[in-house]
């Protein structure tokens, strides 16, 4: 009836507002996270299977928001990205990680490169290498024990300026990683171009490797880094099997719950004393 046409539009309606408020309280909110302390790091180690030592690590942002608890990257980073607040943001990760980075050098803890995400704000609008160089002076990190991960999207949509932007980084030592691939879809043609030292087979690859064209998939990108003299790093690896095919496609460093969920400082001590070479 006309009657219950009008409901289903007001019930539409309610779901849309709640939303919508959320979506704006967030964003007052996240304008004041970082005057408030709110963000914290956690760190995900990326694990060479064959030496079974920890090769790396990926930092990922937390938001400690003081009402709803823990924020999940995926709902606040695009409204961080929208608003812009994503610089400032990324400025802060950078100091926080190198700064820290340099601690677990000086203290022995370990000595591996960190890795930030790179949203392509920090392409667009900044001049990312000013402020990488800024945080790795500050610090006194040694360039090659910072990584950016950036997507095929970032690096493809933008090239040129992508690119000289990435080499000038690449000259200091710093690592570059292409994030999330063979989701992006991009055009191989321009892959040697783009100054990268790794590539991330996407989760959803690993996720669905018993499927016989996933396993294609990914052993073709073990195949293209191969020849491209690049490392691959596989994502979301979370079982034994998952682990045993990657090896035989010749892929040994791996990321993913199975090795280690992302965690704060003070549980990373005690994991790179069970987990070291
Ligand atoms: P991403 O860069 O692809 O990061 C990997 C995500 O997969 C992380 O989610 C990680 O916790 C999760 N993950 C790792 N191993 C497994 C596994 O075995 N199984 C499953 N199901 N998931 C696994 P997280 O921390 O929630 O981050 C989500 C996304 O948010 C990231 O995806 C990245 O795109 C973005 N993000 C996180 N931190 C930052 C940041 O500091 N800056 C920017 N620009 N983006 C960030
Ligand atoms: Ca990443
Ligand atoms: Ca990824
Ligand atoms: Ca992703």
């Amino acid at each position: 009836s006309k009657d219950s046409g009008k409901n289903k539009f007001s019930i539409f309606d309610s779901e849309m507002n709640r939303y919508q408020l959320r979506r704006m309280s967030l964003e007052k909110d996240l304008r004041k996270a970082l005057a408030q302390s709110e963000f914290m790091v956690v760190y995900q180690p990326k694990w060479d299977s064959l030496m079974n030592v920890t090769v790396g690590l990926e930092a990922l942002l937390r938001w400690r928001h003081p009402e709803h608890g823990i924020i999940s990257p995926a709902e606040f980073i695009p409204i961080a990205e929208e608003t812009g607040l994503i610089v400032p943001i990324t400025y802060w990760m950078l100091h926080e990680v190198c700064s820290q980075n340099l601690l677990w050098h000086k203290e022995g803890v370990a000595s591996v490169a960190v890795s930030i995400n790179m949203s392509a704000r920090m392409f667009e609008t900044e001049d990312l290498y000013e402020v990488v160089v800024e945080a790795l002076t500050r610090s006194g990190l040694d360039p090659q024990y910072l990584e950016l991960e950036i997507t095929e999207s970032i690096a493809m949509n933008n090239m040129e300026e992508t690119v000289a932007q990435l080499s000038k980084l690449r000259r200091l030592g710093v690592r570059v990683s292409l994030d999330d691939f063979g989701t992006g879809f991009s055009s191989l043609g321009n892959l040697d171009e783009i100054p990268v030292n790794t590539l991330k087979i996407d989760q959803v690859f690993i996720k669905k490797s018993k499927m016989h064209s996933k396993k294609a998939i990914i052993s073709n990108i073990i195949a293209i880094a191969s020849n491209l003299n690049m490392d691959v790093v596989a994502e979301g690896v979370e079982t034994p099997e998952q682990i045993e095919l990657l090896q035989s496609l010749g892929c040994r460093v791996m990321q993913g719950y199975y090795y280690g969920r992302p965690m704060p400082v003070h549980e990373l001590g005690q994991w790179f004393t069970e987990n070291s070479a």
